[in-house]
């Protein structure tokens, strides 16, 4: 399947981050929904995205890490997508300013209708 890039909104630390997304073949069969890369002006990091039953609160995510990326002490981040807005990611980002990278690219991905 072709990959899917799209820019993410601009922040104060990233005004050029994007994403690139490869869905996985069988992601009906298994979590495994695809492979997400995002990009930005000091790396890039690739993650294994995979999709865990969620409620009606909202969709949980885990995106394991494929690259270093910038946080070398994180394998992992739990990601939850809330219906009612209130998202989480267990980054550092996230910590300090209750938005990251994480959740800009998941959110675009459900906004596209790609995951
Ligand atoms: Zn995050």
């Amino acid at each position: 399947m072709k990959a899917y890039t799209e820019l993410l909104p601009a922040t104060k630390s990233e005004k050029h981050g994007a994403l690139t997304w490869e869905r996985a073949d069988d992601n009906a069969a298994s979590p495994f929904a695809g492979v997400l890369t995002i990009t930005g002006k000091r790396d890039h990091c690739r993650y294994r995205v995979e999709e865990y039953p969620g409620d009606e609160a909202g969709r949980a995510f885990v995106l394991f890490k494929l690259d270093a990326g910038t946080d070398r002490t994180e394998e992992r981040y739990g990601c939850f997508l809330a219906r009612s807005g209130a998202n989480l990611c267990e980054c550092r980002g996230f910590t300090a300013t209750r938005n990251c990278k994480h959740l800009a690219s998941l959110t675009e991905l459900v906004r596209a209708g790609l995951v």
